[in-house]
């Protein structure tokens, strides 16, 4: 299949990229890695006037320590991402979590930001940025604002975001010290989609007790589902034992409201939901140390 005719524009700065879209607006659509966008424009399910190209912005292009921990520039690939040390040793949820986009040939040129403003909700990263409190940066040529995930993922392929804004990068907030962060889950073949996924992430006090608690599933509706508040109801000031964590991953497999679809039926994703939740907080529990030991 071919793409319907439209117009190119190429902008090698975030001013020139904003200022395109400011004066293009709904009629425009970005480009960047093309791994979910290029097949909907070749199967004519998107089609847009003009193109504005952001994959030459190398200003996008970066992964940085902040005062509050770490930023992620919207054209940083998926592969840098996965290689970084910074990550590995910041971050370990999105060190895990990144490895399981796609193949290794969709990760070289995939983005972070593409992948977070597709919003596909079987994707890693929104999970990821749910589960840690991460925020999404916007800018257009009017201004700025930066969203946290539950104000930026609205509903299957669906984000907050306005025809003129662009995701400029991703903020992902600092745990304290010695927690433990742990991504499972279970997709059919290696490189596929999972059908459903969890992040969890557990900060511990001085005597092994839950400090705080970060969980997101993935593929249990058409967006990140946030567990964090039902996890926190039942182990913050606990310690983080089996009975308590099979208690966790039973309420969220009774909370997702999935829908049945040609991958799996609902049941299904829900039985998965409880499984997922179970292993990654598990492996949030393996890997968080009491004496705030970085693991
Ligand atoms: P594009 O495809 O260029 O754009 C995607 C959408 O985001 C478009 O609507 C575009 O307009 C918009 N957009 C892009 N960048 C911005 C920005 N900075 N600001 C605002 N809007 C923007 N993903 C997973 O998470 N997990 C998987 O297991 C997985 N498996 C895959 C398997 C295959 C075979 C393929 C082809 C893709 C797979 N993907 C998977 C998708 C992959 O992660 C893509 O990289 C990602 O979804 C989109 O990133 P991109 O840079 O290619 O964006």
């Amino acid at each position: 299949m071919r793409p319907p005719p439209f117009a190119y524009a190429d902008p090698q700065s975030v001013d020139e990229a904003t200022g395109a879209l400011a004066q293009y607006g709904d009629d425009a659509q970005i480009l960047a890695g093309g791994q979910s966008f290029v097949p909907l424009l070749n199967f004519r399910l998107a089609r847009p006037d003009y193109i504005v190209d952001i994959y030459k912005i190398s200003a996008l292009d970066y992964i940085k320590s902040t005062s509050d921990g770490l930023a992620i520039g919207a054209l940083t690939r998926h592969r840098a991402v996965e290689q970084s040390d910074l990550v590995r040793d910041t971050c370990p949820l999105l060190h895990q979590a990144i490895r399981h986009v796609g193949h290794i040939q969709i990760r070289n040129r995939g983005t972070i930001g593409g992948s977070l403003a597709h919003a596909d909700p079987a994707a890693e990263l929104p999970a990821v940025v749910t589960a840690l409190g991460g925020r999404l940066h916007l800018r257009s040529a009017s201004g700025e604002r930066k969203l946290g995930s539950d104000e930026f993922f609205l509903a299957h392929l669906t984000t907050a975001m306005e025809a003129e804004e662009l995701l400029v990068a991703v903020e992902l907030p600092a745990w304290p010290a010695g927690s433990g962060a742990c991504f499972a889950e279970f997709s059919r073949r290696q490189g596929d989609f999972a059908l459903v996924g969890a992040g969890a992430v557990l900060a511990v006090d001085s005597d092994g007790r839950v400090a705080r608690v970060g969980l997101s599933l993935m593929g249990t509706g058409g967006r990140p589902f946030d567990g964090a508040a039902i996890a926190s109801g039942i182990l913050r000031g606990e310690k983080p034992d089996a009975a308590r964590i099979e208690e966790v991953a039973k309420r969220i497999g009774e909370s997702g409201e999935p829908d049945s679809d040609i991958h799996a039926p609902a049941d299904y994703r829900k039985h998965l939901a409880g499984i997922m939740t179970r292993r990654a907080l598990f492996g949030a529990m393996q890997h968080s140390d009491a004496e705030g030991k970085a693991r």
